[in-house]
């Protein structure tokens, strides 16, 4: 990322003019999630973006909860949202913050358009204001309620906050214009009554404002000045500026949108989530084949990952899509020269050395990785029984099979080249153990005396422990897409899991502790499992494998 700076993103050129033009001394931004599910990937573009600006021009941070639709949220989402920010590395200003803090000020708030003629009570059923609405190509009908005087409206507005009518029965509408070709000008609805209790006001309230008043107000308040959203909130800017401009802030947010983060052949959709767990196809929220942030965290992503991730997306104004390969680029990256790389292997074989002593135990000495010597160096036994990969072995070779079979020699990683002399198989065909004989001359597998082509790892079978480790494919089936055409369901991969409970690991890995991360050579990158893994027991996800057909776009 050489040149990062020299393109600044469209945000950064209207703060930097916002600046210049002394409209803005200090930059404050927020990241505003609903508690009403996990946090995805998308979500922490929006969360990245928000911290980063704040942090690159000295400003400050806000965290806080939209939490004005008492049916859907709850406490558990909280706390979730609350950690996972944390974890991706956004720091906030201060406390928590919570939209339902100020429902005081959005209250005051509309009393004061009721006195400037500029909301109203209306009677109307939801129907009929559907009905009035017009459609985007005829205007509105002005509903017939829309000119009752500021008396009887501060009455009737009082009269339901003090739960005098039932849910539906009148709402509090700005009178804009009905006749606006912009449909959320239309007299839009600002507050509802709604007889729910609510997560953190308990029953205090019984109306409740509608988002596209409550935000502008949430922002205000905090003195927000660049309110960043996705675009879907466009055509809904004109009623924010509205909002800010009516209810008479002195620096109103400024509304700016950006493409949402759209990751190919995915699921994202809460309710699609929610479908997966309760038929039991992943194993939650956070299970490691969904792309939640606590999930990413579970299969073995790192913060730095998702930051370099949302980093290269870049901030536009075009909807876009981004293949998940793109992803796995970035944590291969991350672990490249942070993750210690040890054998383990997935579908073992054993291999005896005829000539090497009964009972014997070497220790090698191994790099911990070979491109970063910072990370030390550790002791791996080796003894007469290794377990090998069962694919580094076969009894008839195509050509440019380099790795074990009768007659060939391979050095084994680390340590000798061996010789394969014999092999045995079951009934069935199944090679059940191979023999060889070593040359004790090749110690630490770097002997230049002779040419050997293949290169393969193993692991001690009397030192070694056996490891769970369990390898994805995505859960979606990529084929078929991600939607069934004629149910709208999840195709599903049936082969997502695979669970391997015979793996056999270098003694040293029993030491993981939960998300440690390791590159097990040849076979991948790994995580001990957060919710699974035991001491002295870890079970192994694999985050991605080390081989990818991705490749980075120029710059
Ligand atoms: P979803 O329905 O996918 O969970 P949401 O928009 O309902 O998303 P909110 O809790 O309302 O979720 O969103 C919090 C913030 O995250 C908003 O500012 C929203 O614009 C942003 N956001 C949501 N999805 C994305 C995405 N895919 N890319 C970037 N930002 C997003
Ligand atoms: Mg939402």
């Amino acid at each position: 990322m050489e040149n990062e700076a020299v393109s600044k993103n469209f945000i950064e050129q209207i703060i930097d003019q916002d600046i210049a033009e002394g409209h803005c001394s200090k930059v404050v931004t927020r990241f505003p999630p609903e508690p009403n599910g996990y946090l995805h990937i998308g979500h922490a573009k929006s969360i990245l973006l928000n911290y980063g600006l704040a942090k690159e021009y000295g400003g400050q941070f806000n965290m806080r909860f939209d939490d004005t639709n008492p049916t859907k949220e709850k406490e558990e989402f909280v706390d979730s949202i609350k950690k996972d920010v944390e974890w991706l590395g956004a720091k906030w200003h201060g406390d928590v913050l919570f939209a339902s803090g100020y429902f005081q000020n959005m209250y005051e708030a509309a009393v004061k358009l009721i006195k400037k003629g500029k909301a109203y009570v209306c009677d109307l059923t939801p129907e009929q204001i559907r009905e009035y609405r017009g459609t985007l190509t005829e205007p509105g009908k002005e509903s017939p309620y829309r000119n009752r005087s500021v008396e009887e409206n501060l009455a009737l507005f009082e009269d339901m906050k003090n739960g005098k009518f039932k849910d539906g029965e009148k709402v509090l509408r700005a009178k804009i214009d009905m006749a606006s070709p912009n449909i959320n000008m239309r007299d839009p609805i600002i507050y509802r009554v709604a007889h729910i209790t609510h997560h953190r006001t308990g029953d205090q309230w019984c109306i409740y404002p509608m988002y596209d008043f409550a935000h502008p107000i949430e922002d205000a308040t905090e003195g927000i000045t660049h309110s960043i959203c996705t675009l879907e909130f466009e055509d809904h800017r004109p009623l924010y500026d509205w909002v800010v401009r009516e209810v008479g802030y002195e620096n109103p947010p400024k509304q700016i949108e950006f493409a949402k983060l759209y990751l190919n052949n995915v699921v994202t959709g809460k309710r699609y989530i929610k479908k997966l767990v309760e038929d039991k196809i992943v194993d939650g929220w956070d299970d490691p084949r969904l792309v939640s942030i606590a999930a990413l965290r579970r299969r073995g992503f790192t913060p730095e990952s998702i930051q370099n991730f949302v980093e290269l997306v870049g901030v536009t104004k075009s909807q876009g899509a981004v293949e998940y390969p793109m992803l796995e680029y970035c944590i291969r990256e991350d672990l490249k020269l942070k993750a210690n790389r040890m054998m383990a292997v997935l579908d073992p074989v054993k291999l005896v050395i005829d000539n090497y002593p009964e009972g014997q135990v070497e220790y090698m000495e191994v790099a911990n990785n070979q491109e970063n010597p910072e990370l030390g160096t550790r002791k791996v036994p080796f003894t007469k029984e290794l377990y090998i990969e069962r694919e580094d072995f076969m009894e008839e070779p195509p050509k440019k099979y380099f790795r074990l079979f009768p007659g060939n020699e391979v050095r084994l990683m680390n340590a000798y080249f061996v010789t394969c002399v014999d092999f045995k198989k079951d009934e069935t065909g199944k090679i059940t153990e191979i023999h060889c004989t070593y040359d004790p001359e090749t110690r630490g597998g770097n002997f230049t005396g002779r040419k050997v082509k293949g290169t393969i790892h193993w692991v001690s079978a009397t030192e070694g422990k056996k490891a769970t480790v369990r390898l994805y494919e995505n859960i979606v089936d990529e084929e078929k897409g991600v939607y069934n055409e004629e149910d709208g369901s999840i195709n599903v991969n049936p082969n997502s899991l695979q669970v391997l409970e015979n793996c056999y690991v270098e003694p040293e890995l029993m030491k993981a502790a939960a998300e440690d991360k390791f590159q097990f050579v040849r076979n991948g990158y790994f995580c001990a499992d957060l919710k699974d893994s035991k001491e002295g027991a870890p079970v192994f996800n694999r985050i991605v494998s080390l081989k990818s057909s991705f490749k980075m776009p120029a710059k």
